[in-house]
């Protein structure tokens, strides 16, 4: 019994965390996995929910265990995937749901090539930009930089099989679960879910 695994990337701006929140709240059997960060947490996170906040001395000790499937550092901070929280997941035939950069992604495909990858992008440019503006309370040398490391992020489009781009989140939210629902319907997927059905009816297959 193994579990999908589902990569979702994206720039900030492009609402991919109102995305991922809404999946995971509404789809049975799939797990977020909850990356290791060594970022200080924002106002409201918590420590376990959000993120494995850790100090780069441990981030490293265990990086260097190789505790990591994956890992890399993103806006100078170092952010990585657990090796045996995926597995466990997995194995107990759970789905699970990594959002990580694109670096991440790369890694993770080269681990599991049937990995199923999705980024998500923003309508426009112009809109992206306008989001990264937010409320106005940063300075523009702030939401320059964001901007520019969106830019880069999106650059990485390429490397992903899926793409939605979220200019309606209800819409955008519709593709993303039909793609899980998808990924759930091929045959290997049925089969390894109703075994006893595959066994009854077609002993041969
Ligand atoms: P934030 O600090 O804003 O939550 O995340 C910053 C970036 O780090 C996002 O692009 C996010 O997808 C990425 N990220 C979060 N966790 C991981 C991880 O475990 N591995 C990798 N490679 N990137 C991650």
């Amino acid at each position: 019994m193994s579990g999908l695994l589902f990569i979702i990337a994206a720039p900030s701006g492009a609402g991919k965390t109102t995305l991922v929140r809404r999946l995971i709240a509404r789809t049975p059997n799939l797990a977020l996995s909850i990356s290791c960060a060594t970022r200080s947490p924002r106002p409201g996170e918590v420590d376990g929910r959000d993120y494995h906040f850790l100090e780069e001395a441990r981030f490293h000790a265990l990086r260097e265990a190789g505790d990591f499937l994956e890992w890399a550092k993103v806006h100078g901070n170092y952010y990585g995937t657990s090796r045996r929280q995926i597995a466990d997941a997995r194995a107990a035939g759970r789905d699970v749901l990594l959002e990580i950069d694109w670096q991440g992604a790369a890694q993770v495909r080269g681990v599991f090539p049937d990995a199923i990858d999705i980024f998500i992008l923003p309508p426009s440019m112009e809109i992206l930009a306008e989001r990264l503006r937010g409320r106005g309370t940063d300075d523009e040398a702030v939401i320059e930089r964001r901007f520019l490391a969106a830019r880069e992020e999106i650059r990485h489009v390429d490397d992903f099989g899926y793409v939605i781009m979220n200019a309606d989140l209800d819409t955008a939210y519709a593709q993303l679960a039909s793609i899980v629902e998808a990924s759930r319907l091929t045959l290997a997927c049925q089969r390894q879910r109703h075994p006893e059905y595959f066994e009854r009816f077609f002993p041969s297959l």
